[in-house]
């Protein structure tokens, strides 16, 4: 992608908050290219949904402007704006007695006329939203019966309907489990080949990481930006929640709660996925792994046989065998 190429959304200057509060993000510069996907980042109450929301023009911002391809984003007229960005909002009221084909075509109503009648490219485009999606065998389905995982995806067919070149979506894999939050993740991920550019918050810096180009982290009301790992490099992700009670472990790319460190340990053994979960098991006690052998702390040497694993603990002249993490992580806190 050209650098040069110019930002489809450009946040200039933009500062938000609500009357009569603090402001929540202060003079900030930010943009999104066509065809990227930023995942924009932050504590609860730091501002996300806000930002969405005056982005979608559904609020002004205090200061400064937000472009949407080079017009300020209040200025252009609703039906207009409507073909430009849509914005599937978290907990947004949904009519239940609906079927998904009628809750996704009413992502249609910049395109029909004021009664809604739906024309056959109108169909087409419904079809093709739900397709999309995954959902085809639910068309005629009330969105009362649906899973949140399912009912997440037909909002975002009802976007999809919409045929905006912008999306935008707050807090998508809220609520989801592991298969369903990676699904929308994936959905999101196609709509971004397919040329579109998407922002959505998340909590969640692991979905972040798999897809997004870029991240907008708000933090102490600034919005520090840049690709998803050159903030990693900068250490933005550990300065987040600087002052809570965790800390971003790079390694496994996610944030653990601080813990005093209780000592060292040498583990050595011959199967890498055993030792993998020796090393998860021990490093949650408190344990950090040396690789040098020192009477100073214990070793541990992991033996698998066949289907049978063995742990054997040496420290201070001591040795002790057993046969599971369970037993060996038992053993481990009391000895030291
Ligand atoms: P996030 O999406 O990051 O959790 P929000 O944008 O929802 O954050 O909210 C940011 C802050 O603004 C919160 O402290 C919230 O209580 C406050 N807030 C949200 N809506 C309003 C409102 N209508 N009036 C005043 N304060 C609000």
């Amino acid at each position: 992608m050209n650098p040069e190429e110019k930002h489809i959304i450009s946040l200039e200057d933009i500062s938000i908050g609500y009357h009569g509060y603090d402001e929540l993000i202060t003079q900030v510069n930010a943009g999104i290219r066509k065809g990227e996907m930023v995942a924009l980042i932050g504590k609860n109450g730091s501002g996300k949904s806000t930002l969405l929301r005056t982005i979608a023009a559904l609020k002004k911002p205090a200061n400064g402007k937000v472009l949407i391809e080079n017009r300020v984003n209040t200025t252009i007229p609703e039906q207009e704006f409507a073909k430009i960005l849509s914005f599937v909002e978290t907990g947004t009221t949904i009519v239940e007695n609906l079927t998904v084909y009628e809750l996704v075509s009413i992502g249609r109503h910049p395109y029909t006329n004021w009664w809604g009648r739906i024309k056959e490219r109108d169909h087409n485009k419904i079809l093709e939203a739900i397709g999309f999606v995954g959902m085809n065998n639910f068309s005629n389905v009330p969105v009362n019966r649906l899973s949140d995982g399912e009912r997440q995806r037909v909002m975002i067919a009802r976007a999809l309907a919409q045929e905006t070149k912008l999306l935008l979506l707050d807090e998508p894999t809220a609520f989801l489990d592991l298969p369903n939050k990676f699904e929308i993740i994936n959905v999101l991920h196609r709509l971004k080949k397919s040329g579109k550019s998407v922002v959505f918050s998340t909590h969640d810096l692991e979905t972040a990481f798999l897809f997004a180009d870029k991240c907008w982290v708000i933090h102490e009301n600034k919005i520090v930006h840049g690709g998803v790992e050159d903030l990693g490099i900068e250490n933005v992700y550990g300065e987040i929640f600087k002052d809570s009670n965790i800390q971003f472990n790079e390694e496994e790319m996610k944030f653990i709660p601080n813990r005093v460190l209780k000592g060292e340990i040498y583990l050595h053994g011959n199967s890498e996925s055993v030792l993998n979960w020796t090393k998860r098991a021990v490093i949650r006690l408190g344990y950090s792994i040396n690789g040098n052998i020192s009477s100073a702390y214990p070793e541990i040497k992991q033996e698998s046989l066949a289907e049978n694993n063995m742990w054997i603990v040496s420290f201070q002249g001591n040795t002790s065998k057993f046969t599971s993490l369970y037993d060996m992580t038992r053993h481990l806190t009391k000895i030291n």
